[in-house]
């Protein structure tokens, strides 16, 4: 069984219910083992309206690539479209960890490339995962505390 944290995310057609909902498909591709509170979250681009953000752990046999397919197709079940990078989205699900796995491909780079930069992945993820270290040693807490948490509100 892998052990796998998946970030999610939307700002758009009633946010916090589109990762309700993904946390509900997520279900089907293993174990849900936790599931961090919803913090909202001022876009990184300006004049995007606020995300609703979170991270669960997920327990699945599923191979990270065969994840990744399977979150796209939960993605696009829930109305994503693909126009710009970083654009609007129903729901982003991305993959932060899987198992202490380091991955470097064309399609995949675990852990997340930019989940150290990001104070809306790494506060849920130390929620449900506190003292987590990354694959290479990295202490996320120290990471979290120095980004701070501006722009960034726990909601429920
Ligand atoms: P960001 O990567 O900055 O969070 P994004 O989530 O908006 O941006 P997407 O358009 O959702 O980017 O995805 C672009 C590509 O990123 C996907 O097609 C996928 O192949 C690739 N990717 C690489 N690593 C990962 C990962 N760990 N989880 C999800 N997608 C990944
Ligand atoms: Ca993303
Ligand atoms: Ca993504």
């Amino acid at each position: 069984m892998n052990q796998t944290f998946i970030a999610l995310g939307s700002n758009q057609q009633q946010p916090l219910q589109q990762v309700k909902l993904a946390v509900k498909a997520l279900a089907e591709l293993g174990q849900i083992k936790n599931c961090s509170s919803w913090y909202q979250s001022q876009s990184i681009l300006d004049g995007q309206d606020d995300y609703i953000n979170g991270v669960a752990e997920l327990h699945t046999s599923l191979s990270a690539l065969a994840l990744l397919k399977a979150l796209q197709t939960i993605e696009n079940q829930q109305g994503r479209l693909r126009k710009e990078r970083w654009g609007p989205r129903t729901l982003d699900l991305d993959i932060i960890l899987f198992n202490n796995d380091e991955v470097q491909t064309p399609e995949l780079t675990i852990p997340h490339a930019c989940m150290l930069e990001r104070n809306f992945v790494l506060q849920p993820l130390l929620q449900i995962k506190p003292g987590i270290y990354l694959p290479n040693g990295t202490a996320l807490e120290t990471i979290s505390a120095q980004l701070g948490s501006a722009g960034l509100e726990k909601i429920s």
